[in-house]
């Protein structure tokens, strides 16, 4: 929470303090709702829940007489409410019958999808769980060798091909090692080209295909970056669209002072965020929660 709120504070805490400044003002005039509307269509949170959030704030606010000294508060529990707690975050990374969990990782090439499953390795290990990486984006060699360093430096294997192999071939190969290892997970590091939708569903629907034919895939990750706002969220959608994406990693929250797109993009793809990347390094990746990311937002 400490890191969190550290990370946050200089970027997204302005989101928080601006809407914190307005909501306190002796009046609230039409003019500060518009202040209010405009502070968080900045930072992303999308049209529908800002409009949902200044109802609810209006509301509070005004019938129900809550004051200044209150807008705090009342602030907390609203944007928490948007942030929907009930929401199960927790990843699925265990198999069953004695077969691993596998966890597939898809996204836009940069979103930080190779980065991402070496950090997910990293905590899986220190949870003393047995790990197998799928080096499954083989149309950049760069990916590979980025892995393979991963790997090295988490202490897992990297199952790879040669550049430009059937990235379903590797998907295949690193899932029957982890099964024939006795892996409690394997992850799959996808290709991110979105040239075109149908390329992409028959890509990433052949992957999923020859992995279940082994294992079950207990988790689709989609890996967003956070400071791609809109761009972001048109993507995300492509994706959710050719395969069912069971949770959203936001990347570079570290530097992105959006942080509204936490709640913009659950709300477009209906599944929760589940991790949160706040730096490039080992450590910086943190499961999502939602009470320490409100907080976060009103430094
Ligand atoms: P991929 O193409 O989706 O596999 O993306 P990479 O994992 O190669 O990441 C692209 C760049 O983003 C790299 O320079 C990463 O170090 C960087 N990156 C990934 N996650 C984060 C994050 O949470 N914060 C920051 N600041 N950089 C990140």
């Amino acid at each position: 929470l400490q890191r969190l709120r550290q990370r946050l504070a200089g970027s997204q805490g302005a989101l928080g303090r601006g809407l914190l400044a307005l909501l306190s003002r002796d009046r609230l005039d039409e003019d500060t709702w518009e202040s209010i509307e405009d502070t968080l269509l900045t930072a992303d949170i999308g049209v529908g829940p800002t409009q949902e959030l200044v109802d609810r704030l209006r509301t509070r606010m005004r019938v129900d007489g809550a004051d200044a000294s209150q807008a705090r508060e009342v602030l907390r529990e609203e944007l928490l409410a948007l942030v929907d707690p009930s929401m199960d975050r927790r990843l699925q990374v265990s198999g069953e019958d004695g077969r691993p969990g596998v966890v597939l990782v898809v996204g836009v090439n940069g979103a930080g999808k190779t980065t991402t499953v070496g950090k997910i390795a990293r905590i899986l290990v220190a949870e003393d769980r047995s790990v197998v990486l799928g080096a499954a984006d083989t149309f950049r060699a760069a990916a590979v060798e980025q892995l393979a360093t991963w790997g090295e430096r988490v202490g897992v294997d990297v199952v790879r091909g040669p550049e430009g192999t059937d990235p379903a071939s590797v998907a295949f190969e690193a899932v029957k090692q982890g099964a024939s290892e006795g892996a409690d997970t394997v992850i799959v590091d996808t290709a991110g080209r979105l040239q075109n939708k149908a390329g992409l569903m028959d890509e990433l629907g052949k992957v999923k295909r020859v992995i279940e034919k082994q294992a079950p895939v207990t988790e689709v990750l989609l890996v967003l970056d956070a400071t791609t706002g809109q761009n972001g969220m048109i993507q995300a959608r492509v994706f959710s669209e050719v395969v069912d994406v069971t949770g959203i990693v936001l990347t570079k929250l570290d530097g992105s002072a959006k942080g509204g797109i936490v709640v913009a993009v659950q709300r477009e793809l209906g599944v929760p965020v589940k991790l949160v990347g706040l730096g490039e390094g080992p450590d910086d990746l943190a499961p999502f929660d939602s009470g320490a990311f409100v907080d976060a937002l009103l430094g």
